[in-house]
């Protein structure tokens, strides 16, 4: 696969299966497009009756099959509440937008290769982006889950800043030491390749809000292994797991060490480099982009597809554009 792109260097940061199998769900994706257009309904969205005969009724301008409710007599499109619905551009736009999101491209980018605006493929991209937070939300951990903290400095790309002069690419924080201005990004993995990363704050992380963004995938029957770090106690506390803390190089050995959740990191720092950084607000909807490119690494491509198209299209996916710009955005921590 060739890629045009700065951002080539990045995707080629992945190993050699990492990214084959990263080429093989983009063309999948495409494959896909028939099925997700054409698929038939098994309810009805707006009355909820799954024994009523859909009768299809035409399509609209954008290509989607539109269906008849016995039921409630009432006409809907297939793809009511998923990320695609109500919006006017047809299914080959989004899987562009898809692809192009996983290929790590640049907005710009597929902005000019689909000859749309910029904010036009923001609000698509961002939408999709959305999905996959959720469905990343969903993600439990196994067993033995190595866990560590890394920091981005705080960025406002794209919003104008009136209460300090822009930073220049490159410079440093104004602050020493862990300020307000340091997004924290903790990542956690298990040895079977899930990756879950969140932000946890500004500056240090407490014990609240490690606890709060990492309970739902933390259960009785893990394994933590951290640094020294006291903001893991309330998690694992209240969710009864195991702690295992490496003070010093020596507490590790073969099987207890943290060392794949560095490499992690090493690799997300490269990534968030390339990237020229991600505006904060949105840092979460790209570190669970980043944790899901990761994660593909273990999963199978049915697997995959699995996750990507039928769970993006069961659940309710569907954000208006104005939740874009509102809805699980790391602001007020
Ligand atoms: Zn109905």
């Amino acid at each position: 696969m060739e890629l045009t792109t700065k951002y080539a260097d990045v995707f080629n940061s992945l190993s050699k299966s990492e990214s084959n199998k990263l080429e093989k769900i983009i063309i999948d994706i495409c494959k896909q497009r028939m099925l997700l257009t054409n698929d038939r309904p098994s309810f009805c969205p707006l009355c909820g009756c799954t024994e009523a005969k859909f009768i299809k009724r035409g399509k609209l301008p954008n290509g989607k099959q539109r269906y008849f409710c016995s039921s409630c007599s009432t006409r809907f499109v297939c793809d009511v509440h998923s990320i695609s619905y109500k919006s006017n551009q047809p299914m080959e736009v989004w899987f562009k937008v898809i692809e192009d999101t996983i290929q790590l491209k640049s907005i710009k980018y597929t902005a000019k290769e689909l000859d749309l605006t910029d904010i036009t493929i923001f609000r698509l991209r961002h939408k999709f982006l959305h999905a996959l937070e959720i469905l990343m939300q969903e993600i439990d951990l196994e067993n033995l889950i190595e866990m560590d903290e890394t920091y981005v400095l705080e960025s406002n790309k794209g919003t104008k800043q009136e209460t300090r002069l822009p930073r220049k690419r490159g410079e440093t924080a104004l602050e020493r030491g862990l300020s307000l201005q340091q997004i924290c990004c903790t990542f956690a993995c298990d040895r079977s390749g899930n990756v879950i990363a969140k932000c946890t704050g500004r500056g240090l992380t407490t014990q609240d809000m490690m606890n709060r963004s990492f309970a739902p995938h933390v259960s009785s029957r893990s394994i933590l292994i951290t640094d020294k770090g006291k903001s893991y106690r309330k998690l694992v506390e209240r969710q009864r797991a195991h702690w295992h803390i490496i003070e010093h190089v020596t507490d590790m050995d073969e099987v207890i060490h943290i060392n794949t959740v560095n490499q992690l990191h090493d690799w997300f720092k490269r990534i968030y480099k390339s990237y020229r950084g991600v505006a904060s607000k949105y840092i979460n909807r790209y570190l669970a982009l980043f944790s899901f490119i990761k994660r593909c690494k273990a999963l199978e491509i049915s697997e995959i597809k699995s996750l990507l198209y039928s769970r993006i299209k069961e659940r309710q996916t569907y954000v208006t554009n104005k939740q874009v710009y509102s809805e699980h955005l790391v602001t007020a921590i």
